[in-house]
């Protein structure tokens, strides 16, 4: 079926949204789609990656060492953080939802490590979905993700696999470790600034290092990442670094050596 046919078979007078993206059903031709934001073409090259070293530098604060949530609470209701803590790791509760550190941070050097389950299932975006929100600006999701996810030989759209800015920026290249392997991030966060008024005065910077290798560099933020739509700035202060219990079926994913060092003076 071409698509002339296929727009006078959904009933309408001249090319839509709609028409161009079937999948987003006939009815609601002026409906936000999460898919006009996907990105899939071109594949980040896979390259393999070496051994990382991790300890924390002497003016690192930990934010967690492999014994407690102390540091984090809850992203709805800033009760103690209750995701699940044994041997040395924390493993995401999907059900307690999203957390957050205690303390707000602006710009930063960020450490973290994470690992998708051995016997990981599912596909595409339901496959060991988590992420790190460089700044927590309100509830939920809101703010800056770089996504976490099983990308070992898992397709989807490159500017939402594991070291992405999400549907921002694709990295650069596929660092990916498989699942049961620990994977590190070590992030250089500039947080954006804002005019008394509320204007953007600078916008956010990402640079990323997956397992060693640089995935994204110095890359300029266009907003918040959003599913759906143009990515926008609100104005906001500084903030919480938020871990997200995505709701995807998958089992789990777990993570461990989480510190910091401030880099505007705290
Ligand atoms: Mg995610």
């Amino acid at each position: 079926m071409t698509l002339a046919v296929l727009t006078l078979a959904l009933g309408f007078g001249a090319l839509s949204a709609a028409a161009q993206s079937p999948a987003a059903g006939a009815s609601k031709a002026d409906a936000p789609d999460p898919k006009a934001t996907e990105q899939w073409e071109p594949v980040p090259p896979i390259v393999s990656p070496g051994a990382t070293v991790s300890a924390p530098p002497a003016d690192a604060i930990v934010l967690f060492d492999g014994r407690n949530l102390d540091q984090w609470v809850s992203t709805k209701d800033h009760s103690p953080a209750r995701w699940k803590v044994g041997d040395g790791v924390m493993t995401v509760d999907k059900a307690s939802g999203n957390i957050e550190t205690k303390q707000v941070f602006g710009s930063y050097q960020l450490h973290l490590e994470w690992r998708i389950p051995k016997d990981i299932t599912g596909e595409g975006q339901l496959r060991g979905n988590s992420g790190l929100f460089l700044a927590s600006t309100g509830p939920g999701d809101a703010g800056y993700e770089i996504q976490i996810l099983d990308s070992w030989k898992n397709k989807t759209y490159v500017n939402g696999q594991a070291a992405s800015i999400y549907k921002q920026a694709p990295p650069l290249v596929n660092a990916m470790r498989p699942p049961g392997e620990w994977q590190t991030y070590d992030v250089v966060w500039t947080a954006p600034t804002f005019a008394t008024d509320g204007t953007l005065r600078s916008p956010a910077y990402v640079t990323l290092f997956h397992n060693g290798v640089l995935v994204q560099n110095h890359f300029q933020l266009t907003g918040e990442t959003v599913y759906v739509g143009k990515p926008t700035y609100r104005a906001h202060q500084r903030a919480a670094i938020k871990l997200q219990a995505h709701g995807d079926p998958s089992a789990p994913i777990s993570f461990r050596n989480i510190w910091v060092r401030e880099l505007d003076g705290g």
